[in-house]
């Protein structure tokens, strides 16, 4: 019990990589919304041809089909624990949740200010395993390939600076009210999100102990 989590934060917060982490930390699987949308738009489905779409050009993708995909995967994985990374993006979504009866424990609400996100997402590299570098402030060993499975890393093709530009636009407008929303239910845990990994990820477990022994 107590990992029912959900990542809240700009784009380029760390909110993926920190996921990957306290998923493997807490043995609980990461279900990422963008990972699974990706993953339909390379299968070539019509949900991933009509949500390819909207992500090249930064937008959110329709309500009524991520609410649709996660639902689906929640059911799949019972009331083991997961981490949702990517959803809910707006208020419909996190309402959508609560009335579909997927409980949550807390809501880890990461924190960076905006000078810093352009910078940390123009220079990120992803693979399709679900892990993240970055040129600068996390190179994986050798260039261009990931430390963790041996495929290429690539470079999103929503990570421009123009689609940047639009996917923070749409955070604060979108999902950005989501703070409030969650503190209103005394489920967000707010994390300073500058800093090194590590550092970012002691501070996500420490204030989430508390939760977690509840
Ligand atoms: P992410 O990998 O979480 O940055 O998501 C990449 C893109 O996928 C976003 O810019 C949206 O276009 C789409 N997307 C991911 N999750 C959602 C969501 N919960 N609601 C709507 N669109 C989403």
């Amino acid at each position: 019990m107590g990992s029912r989590l959900i990542m809240l934060g700009p784009p380029g917060a760390g909110k993926g990589t920190q996921a990957v982490k306290l998923a493997e930390m807490l043995g609980v699987p990461q279900v990422s919304t963008g990972d699974m949308l990706r993953h339909a738009k390379s299968a070539g489905t019509p949900m991933g041809k009509e949500a390819a779409r909207y992500m090249s050009e930064g937008k959110l993708v329709p309500d009524e089909v991520v609410i649709g995909i996660v639902d689906e995967r929640l059911k799949e994985l019972g009331s083991g624990g997961y981490i949702l990374d990517g959803f809910p993006r707006t208020v419909a979504q996190a309402t959508a949740l609560d009335e579909l009866g997927h409980v949550i424990d807390a809501v880890v609400s990461i924190e960076v200010a905006n000078d810093y996100l352009v910078e940390r997402i123009t220079g990120r590299l992803a693979c399709s395993c679900g892990q993240t570098y970055h040129r600068t402030n996390k190179p994986p060993k050798a260039k261009g390939i990931c430390d963790a499975c041996g495929s290429d890393l690539s470079v999103r093709a929503d990570d421009t600076e123009s689609v940047v530009r639009e996917r923070l636009e749409v955070y604060a407008e979108h999902t950005a009210p989501l703070i409030q929303y969650y503190q209103a239910k005394h489920l967000l845990k707010p994390i300073d999100g500058v800093g090194e990994m590590e550092v970012v990820l002691k501070r996500i477990l420490k204030e989430l102990e508390s939760v977690r022994k509840g």
